[in-house]
């Protein structure tokens, strides 16, 4: 059996959560491959190592010390060393940092300082090898993964060392230079290592019991999700419901390695988790999760007698593709499309937008709706059962709430309407007590 164990930055944000982490992995033998992010936040510590690194950066950038910053982030590591009464010469690897802080510094080796250091300090206290993302987790220069060559890597290291800790969130290019992935990527490291080592499942440890029917800041309480398929999570996590980075499901789906979601202030918690395909316990669950979020627009454009709908429907992408707007969905109608987009970017020239619609696609009339929010229905057991949809729109009906605009897939596990932004809790308030707790409203 091999596990790959990440742990997020909140479980190694002090000396007291990298105790707790200690406990974790030593309490099972195929806990062997450990992932580190950077000190985030926790009990006495405000901020995460990793913003901190950006900050000094952004002040480099224009010509201010950092050195108050930077000071934060050495009083971080150093109490936590000295609180573990470890050796790792950190004042050494801080000072050596220190003495390239200046406008030259390259933001992808700052950034990724913090995994460093924290990853060290773990393998220490672990008494577990330090292993580099340098020299383990490699990129093609178009950004992709380069599997063939971590394999390689990985094949040398384990000759010699048999139980790891490798720093997330960055790994090198083919010339050697570090680079960062996106914010939150220690999950993807994780996701990859799961991925080359063939691993039965890969526990990614937070600092929540798992991931939640809807978010506990609307919904009191939310039902605990025990298991949820890749794709549900996608949708979910697409639509704002933030467990795991948006791309560290793909690594581990190739190979069919389930996700263990766990929470290292209570690892007795059952957790969720995350696979392929997912048994019922409850088939009359049907819907898993309720995610959303604000501040769409939706974009409409009306021609009387619109023979060409999909030239019209690529003029509007085409001019949306040049102000960099995101599109989410096209709902159409006989003479209009609609078009749900994310205009916050280009909210000081929408007009600017519009007028060259109307005027490229010689439209009667195009208007824009603001301030809309998407709400995402998510289940795998929504699929070839009627009246899931009735049912929906039902409970927004008895709650009064308009529905601007309404989008499914063929492959059925993901209902999502538009309803304005002042009515987005209720909405999902309203589903949730539809499909999941009659008692929560
Ligand atoms: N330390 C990085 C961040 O804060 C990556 C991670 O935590 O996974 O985004």
């Amino acid at each position: 059996m091999i596990k790959i164990v990440k742990f997020g930055g909140s479980s190694v944000a002090n000396s007291e959560q990298f105790k707790k982490v200690k406990e974790i992995v030593l309490s099972d033998d195929s806990r062997r491959f450990v992932v580190i992010s950077a000190s985030g936040k926790g009990k006495n510590a405000d901020n995460k190592i990793t913003d901190l690194l950006f900050l000094c950066h952004a002040h480099l950038e224009y010509n201010i010390s950092c050195d108050n910053i930077f000071n934060m982030i050495v009083e971080r590591f150093v109490n936590i060393k000295k609180e573990l009464n470890l050796k790792y010469d950190i004042e050494k690897e801080l000072d050596l940092i220190k003495s390239q802080l200046d406008k030259k510094i390259d933001l992808h080796y700052l950034a990724s300082r913090g995994e460093y250091l924290t990853s060290n300090l773990m393998a220490e206290y672990l008494g577990y090898t330090f292993i580099d993302a340098k020299d383990l987790i490699f990129f093609k220069y178009d950004g992709s993964i380069d599997y063939e060559k971590i394999n390689l890597a990985l094949s040398e290291i384990i000759k010699t060392q048999s139980k790891l800790v490798i720093p997330g969130f960055y790994g090198a290019l083919p010339n050697g230079k570090i680079k960062i992935m996106s914010r939150g990527g220690g999950d993807v490291t994780g996701s990859i290592m799961a991925n080359v080592v063939n691993a039965d499942v890969y526990e990614n440890w937070t600092d929540v019991s798992g991931i939640m029917t809807a978010d506990p800041r609307i919904i009191k309480n939310p039902k605990h999700i025990d298991a949820i398929t890749y794709s549900e999570l996608r949708e979910l996590s697409y639509m704002g419901a933030s467990v795991l980075h948006e791309e560290a499901v793909f690594p581990v789906k190739e190979k069919n390695i389930p996700i263990h979601i766990l929470n290292t202030n209570k690892p007795d918690d059952e957790g969720t988790y995350i696979f392929d395909k997912c048994e019922d316990k409850d088939p009359n669950n049907i819907i898993t999760g309720i995610a959303g979020k604000k501040d769409f627009s939706i974009i409409t454009i009306k021609k009387n007698q619109m023979y060409n709908k999909l030239a019209t429907m690529k003029d509007v992408l085409d001019i949306l593709g040049k102000y960099k707007i995101n599109v989410e969905h096209i709902p159409t109608g006989v003479d209009s499309i609609s078009v749900i987009a994310d205009c916050s970017k280009v909210s000081s020239h929408i007009f600017e937008v519009l007028m060259e619609i109307k005027t490229v696609c010689n439209a009667d009339d195009v208007y824009v709706i603001d301030n809309i929010a998407l709400i995402a229905t998510v289940g795998r057991n929504m699929k070839k059962r009627s009246g899931i949809s009735g049912r929906l729109f039902g409970a927004l009906g008895k709650n009064d709430i308009n529905i601007y605009a309404i989008s499914q897939t063929s492959e059925e596990i993901n209902i999502i309407i538009g309803v304005s932004n002042n009515d987005y809790e209720n909405t999902i308030k309203a589903i949730y007590n539809e499909f999941v707790d009659k008692e929560k409203i």
